[in-house]
């Protein structure tokens, strides 16, 4: 079953509501459905591998954002920073940070039942989806000399959504927690543009764990398709894009392999669906936040 038809089984199946047994709560489960027009929440949990932390620290920065989607879209049920779980629960959607160090029997167990746990999977950063600055790795850190193999999570398990950058912008990690969420629990509308916002995230997941400036260079550079915006070089985080006669140029030994530059660049796989439902996608993330 493909992913759209995985979701489309999981929103039929979560319709219900919770009950509550007091009518104080009831109250306000029924003001809170007035005022969206969405139903009940998502579980959602955040799944830390092997990395430097900043797509958390990412997560964080969106402030009042952030607890708005705690407050009314998510139920955070599993993340070792900020919940008190041992066992990975079955979840919605699993937010993965980190690569996997293969050289630990229980980074691997952890990747595998996260797959088998959530609905959706999403790799969050440069390191889950490609590698990144863990690909340079070469074990020998006290106190734990034998990890020095990691892997993108893609080449363990399949995922589902990806999120590229080091780190990603803490909007943009809103921005799919929240059209997760219409799209799984959203009116018809909502979830079409949902669908649309996710689609080109759940192409570049399909499309593989590896990338680096080269890919801006093959697939847009080369096929003539660079209109020298400068996006590539602003979303650099190590500066290995510079731009000479209004073209980007790589330094590609400085490059750590994040996919950023390939995310940001608007030559690259972003869909005319995002293009052409741009306001309406903008109104709707804007419209849940409020
Ligand atoms: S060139 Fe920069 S942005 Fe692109 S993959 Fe390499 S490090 Fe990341
Ligand atoms: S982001 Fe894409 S279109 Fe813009 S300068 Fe870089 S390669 Fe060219």
């Amino acid at each position: 079953m493909g992913l759209l038809g995985l979701l489309s089984k999981l929103f039929h199946k979560s319709g219900s509501s919770a009950k509550s047994d007091t009518g104080a709560v009831k109250m306000v489960e029924s003001k809170r459905k007035e005022e969206k027009s969405v139903a009940d929440k998502i579980t959602v949990g955040h799944v830390h591998m092997s990395g430097c932390t900043g797509c958390l620290v990412s997560l964080a920065d969106n402030y009042g954002g952030l607890l708005t989607i705690l407050d009314r879209y998510a139920d955070l049920v599993y993340g070792l920073t900020l919940a008190d779980v041992r066992h990975i629960p079955k979840m919605d959607v699993a937010l993965v940070e980190g690569s996997c160090c293969i050289n630990d029997k229980c980074s691997v167990d952890e990747i595998k039942e996260t797959r088998e746990k959530a609905a959706v999977v999403v790799a969050v950063g440069g390191c889950a989806c490609y590698g990144n600055i863990t690909r340079f790795c070469r074990g020998g850190q006290q106190n734990q000399p034998q990890h020095e193999s990691f892997l993108p999570i893609g080449d363990l398990i399949k995922v589902d959504v990806y999120i590229p950058g080091c780190a990603p912008t803490p909007q943009m990690i809103r921005n799919v927690c929240v059209m997760a969420y219409l799209l799984l629990k959203g009116n018809a509308e909502q979830k079409a543009l949902a669908t649309s916002y996710l689609k080109p995230l759940m192409d570049l997941a399909a499309k593989g764990t590896e990338a680096c400036f080269c890919n801006l260079m093959t697939e847009v550079i080369n096929q003539g398709l660079c209109m020298g915006c400068g996006s590539c070089a602003a979303a650099c985080p190590v500066r290995a894009i510079t731009h000479e006669y209004g073209k980007p140029q790589g330094q590609r030994d400085l490059c750590i392999k994040c996919g950023a530059c390939y995310a940001q660049c608007p030559r690259s796989f972003y869909s005319f669906d995002v293009v052409n439902n741009y306001e309406a996608i903008l109104g709707a993330i804007n419209g849940a936040l409020q």
